[in-house]
């Protein structure tokens, strides 16, 4: 084989909470993770000479070795002393830094298509092992659909997560957001509300959106909208225009709203694109990494 094309999909969090930390800064959470059908389109083709190369259509992420990518390539590289050069080329949709797991999710899909390009024969926990030296996020990123994550967010537990077609609208507000930061501003004795993780879990399995979207929390919401005006404002706008529920995902900034009626959406993404640039109006999916061509 020598090239694959594969999508490599965002997450959203429908539920963050923060337990503790670890004393190697890490913290502890416990949160709920589902894949949507907002995807980068990656191309793994081989190429002569011993190197990695990455090309992308993106002027907001590294084309070197700060790359998740590069890494992730690297990683499989250097374990398995492939001498085989290799380009990743990344068509980016997913908002940069914006709390929808983007690096982690290209990591995700270039360690499943080296897999096959290298004809490694990794199995999926193989690869999900060596996904957790990138980033707390890759593992779930590999299988995507709906997930409790645990402990630094590896500890992965299927659940039956939103029905496949979920009307979910995304906006990332241009601004800029440090994850490290917003862990390190929080402050769990003034943390108000906590997610109920197992009811939502509960819900998700009674297929009750109205439920999950009017109960989800992300106890990291108050630190970034306390520096940003624009998550509760976009917040205000989807809820303005009928969404079951709205909320920011991961650290931020982006936030979603879940609707079960595609035009009352559409309105609030017209919206929304008035004042804000990256506005998708996508569904929920059960998939995560997908090799297709
Ligand atoms: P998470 O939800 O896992 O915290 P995120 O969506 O907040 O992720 P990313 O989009 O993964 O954040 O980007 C975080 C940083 O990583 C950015 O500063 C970006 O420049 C850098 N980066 C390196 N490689 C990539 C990549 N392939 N795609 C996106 N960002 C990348």
């Amino acid at each position: 084989m020598n090239s694959i094309d594969l999508k490599s999909r965002a997450k959203i969090n429908l539920s963050i909470d923060v337990l503790g930390k670890r004393d190697d800064g890490y913290h502890i959470v416990e949160m709920i993770m589902q894949t949507i059908d907002l995807y980068d389109n990656l191309k793994i083709t081989k190429i002569e000479g011993d190197f990695i190369k990455i090309k992308s259509d993106s002027e907001d992420i590294p084309l070197n070795q700060d790359n998740i990518v590069y890494k992730a390539a690297d990683i499989l590289k250097k374990r398995f002393n492939i001498k085989d050069g290799v380009e990743i080329s990344i068509q980016k949709n997913i908002p940069v830094a914006a709390g929808m797991a983007g690096g982690s999710s290209n990591a995700a899909a270039v360690l499943v298509g080296l897999n096959k390009v290298w004809n490694l024969g990794l199995s999926e926990s193989e690869l999900k092992e060596i996904g957790l030296q990138l980033g707390a996020d890759v593992p779930f990123c590999i299988t995507g659909g709906s997930a409790l994550a645990q402990g630094i967010g590896e500890e992965l537990t299927n659940i039956h997560g939103l029905s496949e077609g979920v009307n979910i609208l995304v906006c990332k507000p241009d601004i800029f957001v440090s994850t490290k930061e917003v862990y390190q501003s929080l402050d769990m004795n003034k943390v108000q509300k906590r997610p109920e993780n197992q009811k939502l879990i509960e819900s998700l399995k009674n297929d009750d959106i109205k439920y999950v979207s009017e109960n989800m929390v992300n106890v990291l919401e108050e630190v970034t909208a306390s520096k940003y005006k624009e998550i509760k404002q976009i917040e205000a706008t989807m809820m303005k225009n009928k969404a079951l529920g709205s909320m920011m995902s991961g650290s931020g900034p982006t936030v979603f709203g879940l609707f079960d009626n595609k035009e009352y959406a559409i309105k609030a993404k017209e919206e929304l694109l008035i004042d804000y640039n990256q506005v998708y109006l996508v569904n929920s999916s059960n998939k995560g990494v997908e090799i297709y061509g």
